[in-house]
């Protein structure tokens, strides 16, 4: 949440006159609204500016709340985006399905101000502390660089001070393919002279210290190109 301004929460609705309740009690308890009426603008907008809290709804035209949630959940820029999802459903297996869809809470129509109010707030105490120093997360992974520790999936990861160095690069750059060359410079430095093929095996090596067997394979392999952090492209 950024500390000087207002949080700002984007109600992603499509019932007009719902909007403007929300927005007007929103605004009168110090909040900055932004809003979208379907689910392909509220991805646009999430990213124009990244709202520090969206109020989604589940029945939406064309892309619905869950795919929305999906989405925001998919994209390493806006994984920890607080989500509440407002269902008009009260059956207990829809609510659950909306939570394992990623959404951190839910909140069932017809409901009062007060209550979503309440909820907007504890969601946003959760989340508001921001990560501790020298941590880099992507996916399932976490690097607790003061620490010098990997934690993939609740799991410890041990790697070699190279693999640690190559990880660390990726998760600065998630998504981007970079070249051996590239890698080299970065992880070895400019004046080391090696082979670029010592990169496919320090490659070799983190994936193997990373990847569970039923993990999925986080080092994307671009051919001719060099190598990513990326799961996206793989789900
Ligand atoms: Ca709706």
């Amino acid at each position: 949440m950024s500390s000087m301004l207002k949080p700002l929460i984007l109600i992603v609705e499509d019932e007009a006159p719902l909007v403007t309740m929300l927005r007007y009690n929103l605004e009168k308890q110090g909040f900055r609204v932004d809003e979208a009426a379907d689910g392909q603008e509220a991805i646009t907008k999430i990213a124009e500016a990244k709202p520090d809290l969206v109020l989604l709804d589940w029945m939406l035209p064309a892309m619905s709340g869950i795919e929305v949630c999906r989405q925001i959940r998919r994209r390493p820029g806006t994984r920890d985006l607080p989500v509440i999802m407002v269902t008009a459903r009260a059956e207990e297996a829809d609510s659950v399905r909306g939570l394992n869809t990623g959404a951190d809470d839910y909140i069932t129509k017809p409901f009062s101000i007060d209550l979503l109010l309440a909820r907007i707030r504890a969601l946003l105490r959760r989340s508001g502390t921001p990560p501790a120093k020298g941590t880099l997360k992507y996916h399932d992974i976490t690097m607790d660089l003061a620490a010098h520790r990997v934690v993939r999936n609740g799991r410890n990861v041990h790697l070699g001070p190279t693999e640690f160095r190559l990880l660390e690069f990726f998760m600065q750059h998630p998504g981007r393919v970079f070249s051996r060359e590239e890698l080299l410079d970065a992880v070895w430095g400019p004046d080391i002279h090696v082979e670029p093929r010592t990169v496919d095996v320090h490659i070799r090596r983190l994936r193997k210290s990373l990847n569970a067997p039923d993990e999925v394979d986080v080092v994307r392999t671009v051919r001719a190109a060099g190598y990513a952090l990326d799961v996206d492209s793989t789900l």
